[in-house]
């Protein structure tokens, strides 16, 4: 295998999904993996790369990647893979990645696999692992032709320096664009204010449900998340209220994400939900409903008012933390 991870970045930061697939790939032990940067600052961050296992970084400092399109991107890429002559490309799920990844595939005529959770070698094949029939079943997938691509769900990896490695090899890439990629103009782009991981990055997430009752009350989860060093999740329910930015909306129509713990308050569990956050590592529902589907599959259930357990949870994080 001979494999190259795009690595998505913004400002001076890697995304922590693209580290994790980085490291994923390392891992698998096959062969050198490379990276791509491709945007403003991407030579900075050869190094945080080369510290999750990649042996030689794709740099692009372009103009046309400077904004976060991803048109300059696919022609980025289908060069390294050309001049690399790689077999694999791998990209971490976000709306950015995604398009990307589907450009690709479109560009040089590849088989990409979409939302897998794992990736292995099996006897010499590549053998993706992806959720099926909302995540009840996980199906073995593989690719019948080279280079085979793959999109992994958020939180699929731990973002875990492989400790290997020194510096890796730089090298640069100097893109020629196909005229219909440098087409499109970015006319604005807005940051949201926020403190904290991304619900994408977090490995903790406090979802708010209706049982909330007021859009002031999402300071209860936003409290409990501080306190636990997470992020602020959605339903459905709320987002289309305008309780909260539909950026944190989890489930079907929302994102999908997978933290290693996730706290949900108020929140029914309805299916369009729960395909959206079961494969979090333990559940934890606080929920006045006995019967409320939530408990069906979360590893901890309390029943109870959510506005007097939740404000002496975070009280109690909190002075368990000091
Ligand atoms: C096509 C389609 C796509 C959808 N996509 C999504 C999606 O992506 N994400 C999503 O979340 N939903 C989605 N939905 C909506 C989904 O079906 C549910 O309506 C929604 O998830 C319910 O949100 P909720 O749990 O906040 O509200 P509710 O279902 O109203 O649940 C509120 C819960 O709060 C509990 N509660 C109330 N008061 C308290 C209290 N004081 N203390 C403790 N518990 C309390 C109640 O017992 C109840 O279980 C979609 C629906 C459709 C049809």
């Amino acid at each position: 295998m001979s494999a190259v991870v795009f690595l998505e970045h913004h400002g001076n930061e890697v995304q922590r999904g693209s580290l994790g697939v980085l490291a994923k790939a390392a891992s698998l032990g096959e062969g050198d993996v490379a990276a791509v940067v491709a945007g403003e600052g991407a030579r900075a961050l050869a190094t945080e790369a080369g510290k999750f296992g990649a042996a030689r970084v794709w740099v692009c400092e372009d103009g046309e990647v400077a904004r976060p399109l991803p048109q300059p991107r696919i022609d980025v890429l289908a060069q390294v893979v050309e001049e690399g002559g790689y077999d694999t490309v791998l990209f971490a799920n976000s709306v950015l990645a995604a398009d990307v990844a589907a450009g690709l595939a479109a560009r040089l005529d590849a088989g990409l696999n979409w939302d897998l959770v794992d990736v292995a070698l099996r006897d010499g094949a590549l053998v993706g692992t992806r959720p099926a029939l909302q995540d009840s079943v996980y199906a073995d997938v593989g690719w019948t032709s080279t280079p085979r691509l793959a999109l992994f769900r958020a939180g699929s990896f731990d973002a875990t320096p492989t400790g290997g490695g020194g510096e890796p090899e730089i090298v640069d890439v100097s893109p020629s664009y196909r005229e219909h990629s440098t087409a499109v103009k970015l006319v604005g782009q807005d940051a949201e204010e926020s403190s904290g991981p991304s619900i994408e990055d977090a490995d903790v997430i406090v979802a708010g449900g209706r049982g909330l009752g007021s859009p002031d009350n999402f300071t209860l989860a936003e409290e409990l998340a501080r306190a636990l060093g997470g992020a602020v999740g959605a339903t459905r329910a709320v987002v289309d209220a305008g309780w909260y930015p539909y950026s944190a909306q989890i489930g079907q129509t929302g994102k999908t994400v997978s933290p290693k713990l996730y706290v949900a308050l108020g929140v029914s569990g309805a299916i369009q939900h729960k395909v959206g956050m079961q494969s979090s590592g333990t559940i934890v529902a606080i929920n006045k409903d006995a019967n409320a589907p939530i408990f069906e599959f979360s590893d901890l259930g309390v029943v109870g008012d959510l506005h007097e357990i939740v404000p002496k949870l975070t009280e109690l994080v909190r002075a368990r933390k000091g």
